[in-house]
């Protein structure tokens, strides 16, 4: 006891937020402005990522009356690491998350480090978009963080013209009528092939060319590489269902 409590970096209360999806893990409430961060064992200097989790504050004050008992918040816990785990790992985009300020508050139930910030919507695929098709959005993003690292190459080679992923979904979004990922499946080979032409027209990716090397790998590589089957969308009334 009487541990110093410490500063939770605005990263790990990011990494937190997105973990529970910007809604407190107990009764949903996603009215961020009222959460708060529980030091799961009690010791409020032990801010390792896997101690701590973001709830709401009527949830937090049920969890130091004892009505949520520790276990259930360690269950809960790991229910939360085991979903963020397999979103990250099958390339479903992180919930979006602004901290727009921290600061401490006083030493009520479990302190706490007050956050405000905007929730973003979930976004839900309709099926037969590009975005449910589990395999096809892996590859798509594949293709993109390609894109960006190779436009980060050319940097070295003095080409300076700003880039960020807006502009690159702006830009499908000009070329094809719709989001990228709302796209529908039959659009996937042009959509390669407008990322693949965009890579190999880097200037890093012409010297690649010019060396025989490969820009990117295939999407059959890919789904070997990451064990996606092609076909698979996501299934139904998964988290990202959620709000559709
Ligand atoms: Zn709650």
């Amino acid at each position: 006891m009487g541990r110093a409590r410490k500063t939770i970096s605005a990263l790990k209360q990011k990494q937190l937020l997105q973990e529970a999806e910007s809604q407190c893990p107990f009764c949903h409430d996603q009215d961020v402005s009222t959460f708060e961060f529980h030091h799961i064992d009690g010791d409020p200097s032990n801010n390792d990522v896997s101690n701590l989790i973001v709830i709401c504050s009527s949830c937090h004050t049920r969890i130091t009356k004892g009505i949520l008992s520790t276990m259930d918040v360690e269950t809960k816990k790991k229910e939360l690491c085991r979903s963020y785990r397999s979103h990250r790992t099958t390339g479903q985009a992180a919930v979006n998350v602004n901290i727009t300020s921290s600061a401490f508050h006083g030493d009520i139930a479990q302190n706490i480090t007050k956050i405000s910030g905007v929730k973003a919507p979930r976004i839900a695929h309709p099926s037969g978009s590009i975005g449910a098709a589990l395999a096809m959005k892996a590859y798509i993003d594949y293709l993109i963080a390609r894109y960006f690292d190779y436009r980060k190459a050319d940097r070295s080679y003095g080409r300076s013209i700003p880039f960020s992923h807006a502009v690159i979904h702006k830009n499908i979004e000009r070329q094809f009528g719709a989001k990228t990922f709302f796209l529908p499946e039959s659009i996937f080979p042009n959509l390669v092939a407008y990322l693949a032409e965009h890579i190999n027209n880097t200037i890093q990716g012409r010297r690649n060319g010019s060396g025989g090397i490969q820009n990117y790998h295939s999407f059959e590589e890919h789904c070997r590489k990451y064990s996606l089957q092609p076909n698979k969308v996501t299934p139904r009334g998964g988290p990202f269902e959620k709000g559709f």
